[in-house]
């Protein structure tokens, strides 16, 4: 109809629109590079794509728990139960197939090759052990307080700090002509983060803790029947809501997105940094992960539902290029809901039970990468790795992309398991950390893409149980 074709050339404006976006950004950043902004200017600078990054993640709380507990209440246990089961094959299998892809392409590639000495370091490792990041992981599943858990950042052992680096002669002589002293103190060092950051501290939610308790609430209520029909009816209405909020900042993507592209060009480091080791090292995680994404994912999407890949991914452009924008698999959570939803037509039933939680655990993107770094960095050290390491590395790194929170670099912290597994210096994750920002954006839409392709595989595996419940619940309830 008129409406169809309207809405088609609508949405696919917005798309457009966005891939303009990341074009112009990344076109605007690098014009803007000779002229060596400082911190502050950058700050200024890229505002309105820090803006769009507060507003996606304001909406990333209630938007979790009120499409999981929607999302639980919906089904009965039974139901939920095998739902459960298949995305959690689902998300294993996959991780697992990008574990062993990231292990062969960087043996095959060696781009470890020579000695880390002429190697360039960037920031400082806060030591952790093995241990202590399993033991967040766990701890952080039961956050003692809700309230808290909402607000205050996931607890961790790991800490962000900041340290000062020394000002180009030019920024120097421009901080000295401010007259107003202390805002010249503060120019003439640039603050930078160093390594390390708290998971979720971007978002300051305990992401997991939220999904293992709206899990548990959901599925009570669901067993309540009428009793729990107002509690599902006021989630079901704010999570409504919430998506209606999405959609209006949907509008506002495009600039964003723009200016989180511009901002990050702009302040890189120059790319002289980068030697040979480390440009290989790029590369074969580029390979890695375009192997992962481009091939495994859809060929497995096609065998499971026998339906076009590359359409299910089409409609999911928007969701894919705002994880490149914005490194962070659960700021990217709302749009990919709304991508999945009225884009590919997933039933919410399974987008809302599948979706917050694989942004959460499942990270093939993540996964690929810390198999992959953890062996480079030994072979830049020239240790030899037996297969029992390497099976260790598979494991640990399985382990820390579950323990990764969907937030910026959270892949790089996590990387401390790995290394410590198999006794590699945790320090040498600073030889890594030059292109970590580049490569967190590729590995954060291969997440985005796993959860996505996902969804729409659990869909198709239990289109019996979910016509079932339409028919035991009778014509009343219509999903979308
Ligand atoms: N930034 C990634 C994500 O949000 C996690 C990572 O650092 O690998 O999915």
């Amino acid at each position: 109809t008129k409406e169809d074709v309207k809405s088609y050339l609508f949405r696919n404006a917005f798309v457009l629109l966005t891939v303009t976006a990341v074009i112009v950004g990344t076109i605007l950043g690098f014009a803007l590079r000779p002229y060596r902004m400082s911190y502050r200017e950058v700050k200024y600078f890229s505002f309105p794509g820090e803006l769009l990054m507060r507003m996606l993640q304001m909406l990333v709380l209630p938007l979790i728990v009120s499409s999981l507990v929607t999302g639980m209440a919906a089904l009965d246990s039974k139901a939920s139960g095998k739902m459960g089961m298949r995305a959690v094959v689902y998300y294993m299998t996959t991780t697992i197939i990008a574990v062993v892809i990231g292990i062969i392409i960087v043996i095959i590639i060696h781009p470890g090759k020579g000695s880390k000495e002429n190697m360039h370091r960037e920031g400082k490792i806060v030591q952790v052990t093995a241990a202590d990041a399993f033991l967040d992981l766990i701890r952080n599943m039961f956050p003692p307080n809700l309230v808290e858990a909402c607000f205050k950042q996931f607890k961790t052992n790991y800490e962000k700090k900041s340290f000062k680096v020394p000002m180009s002669p030019n920024e120097t002589i421009l901080a000295s002509v401010i007259n107003n002293v202390s805002e010249a103190m503060e120019t003439l060092t640039r603050i930078k983060e160093e390594m390390v950051p708290v998971p979720g501290a971007v978002n300051g939610v305990n992401a997991l803790g939220l999904v293992v308790f709206s899990m548990c609430f959901g599925l009570v209520i669901g067993n309540m029947k009428e009793q729990g029909q107002a509690l599902k009816d006021f989630f079901d209405c704010l999570n409504e809501a919430i998506m209606r909020l999405v959609a209006v900042i949907m509008w506002y993507a495009p600039l964003g997105i723009l200016f989180l592209i511009a901002g990050k060009i702009v302040e890189m480091e120059d790319m002289g940094v980068i030697g040979g080791q480390l440009a290989m090292y790029t590369i074969t995680v580029i390979i890695g992960l375009l192997i992962h994404a481009v091939i495994v994912l859809p060929l497995l999407y096609f065998l499971v539902t026998r339906k076009n890949p590359w359409v299910f991914i089409g409609g999911l452009l928007q969701a894919l290029i705002t994880a490149v924008g914005t490194s962070s698999s659960s700021a990217t959570l709302p749009i990919t809901f709304k991508c999945l939803e009225e884009n590919n037509g997933v039933d919410k039933r399974v987008t809302r039970f599948v979706l917050p939680v694989g942004a959460t655990i499942n990270m093939d993107g993540t996964a690929l990468y810390e198999a992959l770094a953890a062996i480079f960095i030994a072979q830049v050290n020239n240790f030899e790795l037996n297969f029992g390491q390497i099976i260790t590395i598979s494991i640990t790194a399985t382990a820390a992309s579950i323990g990764a929170a969907g937030i910026p670099q959270a892949g790089l912290v996590t990387m401390v398991i790995v290394l410590t597994s198999v006794g590699l210096p945790t320090d040498d994750i600073t030889l890594i950390i030059a292109v970590d920002w580049f490569l967190d954006r590729l590995r954060t839409t291969t997440n985005v893409l796993g959860d996505s392709l996902g969804a729409g595989i659990v869909e198709h595996l239990s289109r019996h149980e979910l016509k079932n419940r339409d028919a035991e619940m009778g014509n009343s309830v219509i999903e979308e």
